[in-house]
Parts: C-alpha cells; sequence; structure tokens
C-alpha cells in the first residue's frame, strides 16, 4: 500500500511526474483536474457544475471536490493505494482528506513537493496552452491559478510538513531526471517500488 500526493504549482511538470511515479509504485494516478476535464467533455452534470469555474481557473467548491474524491479512491484499482495529483488544494481539503483516511485507518505515505521558480512555471504553461490549447492556459487564467496556488495550495506544505512527510523535489531538469529524483527520494523514505513496474 502506497498513499501518495504530488503537490506543485501549475506548470510544475506535475501530472506528467504523477503518472510516471504512480506506475513506479503500482497504485492509479488520479488527478483531480482530469477528472473534471472528462466531465465537462463528456457532458456530465458534474460536467455542467464545473465548466465556468474551471475556465476561470478558480477552485471547485471543498464539498463537491472532496466528494469526487471519497468517490474515486472507494474504487477497486484504489485498494493499493493512490497517487493524488492537484488535490487537497487548500487546508480545509486537507481536513476532508484526513477524515475520509482516518474513517478507513489509513494515513498518507508522503507528501511529493516539485518545486519550480515562478518564472519557468509561466515559461511551460504558455507553450502548454500553444500545444494542447487548454482553455484554462490563457495568460490571465494562468496569473489566476498561480495566484491561488500560493494563497491555498501553498499552505497546505507547512500543515504536512509538521507532520514531517513533505519530500522536497526540484523540479527543474529533466523529465527522467526529476522522476528519478522523485523515485530515489521515496525510496530513502522505506516505500517500495512496485514488483510489477
Ligand atoms: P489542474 O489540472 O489540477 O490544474 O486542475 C484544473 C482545474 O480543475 C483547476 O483550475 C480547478 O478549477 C479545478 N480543480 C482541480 N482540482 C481541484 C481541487 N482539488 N479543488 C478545487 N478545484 C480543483
Amino acid at each position: 500500500m502506497t498513499r501518495l500526493l504530488i503537490v506543485g504549482p501549475q506548470g510544475s511538470g506535475k501530472g506528467t511526474q504523477g503518472v510516471r511515479i504512480a506506475e513506479a509504485f503500482g497504485v492509479p494516478a488520479i488527478s483531480t483536474g482530469d477528472v473534471f476535464r472528462a466531465a465537462v467533455a463528456e457532458g456530465t452534470e458534474l460536467g455542467s457544475q464545473v465548466k465556468a469555474i474551471i475556465e476561470a481557473g478558480d477552485l471547485v467548491s471543498d464539498e463537491l471536490t472532496s466528494a469526487v474524491v471519497r468517490e474515486r479512491l472507494s474504487q477497486d484499482d484504489a485498494e493499493v493505494g493512490f497517487l493524488l495529483d492537484g488535490y487537497p488544494r487548500n487546508v480545509t481539503q486537507v481536513m476532508h482528506l484526513d477524515e475520509f483516511l482516518e474513517g478507513r485507518g489509513e494515513e498518507l505515505d508522503a507528501v511529493i513537493e516539485l518545486s519550480v521558480p515562478r518564472d519557468e512555471s509561466i515559461a511551460r504553461l504558455s507553450l502548454r496552452a500553444q500545444e494542447q490549447g487548454r482553455t484554462d492556459d490563457t495568460e490571465e487564467v494562468i496569473a489566476n491559478r498561480l495566484a491561488i496556488y500560493e494563497r491555498e495550495t501553498a499552505p497546505i506544505l507547512g500543515v504536512y510538513g509538521a507532520r514531517g512527510i513533505v519530500v522536497q523535489i526540484d523540479g527543474v531538469g529533466s523529465l527522467d531526471d526529476i522522476t528519478a529524483r522523485i523515485i530515489s527520494a521515496l525510496e530513502a523514505r522505506g516505500l517500495n517500488r512496485s514488483a510489477a513496474a
């Protein structure tokens, strides 16, 4: 069982690294942003509730987001553990996740903090905007998302830091180097890669 979070500003590469790390440790990578975008694309009720919020780069309500995560973590594939990307996004969501895990007698093993200088995140986001055409990658929305990260999300690292579970990783470098850095830092904490990976 391996239960991980990956936290970093937009453009830190946490989505890409999250998928790689989840694979290495044999757990599903669960991105709340991906869940919401899929719901919008499929035109589900959840999608219609969150579409405008995502497009503005604002946060979906804590209640709704935490309910979506609880449901996802209750699916069979998450019995072996999980890697959450993009959740919790603020201290209230940390409390919701704590309650949920406590109810199951579980706790997080590590929180991966991917650090990238602000200029570098902005440059990467602008590139992604050109390549993928995400509607929330316009300059104005990017600025809003980064401001929300600094104001609401960065403080969760203080909460997890006090528990001694934050693993800080320098997010500048090649994709492979960063993946290797994360894996060795997690192994140094006694977490084992899955035999299957
Ligand atoms: P992301 O791909 O993680 O940047 O998420 C894209 C968008 O989905 C965010 O800008 C928010 O609008 C929404 N979102 C994703 N995760 C959360 C969350 N944990 N809490 C609230 N909103 C979220």
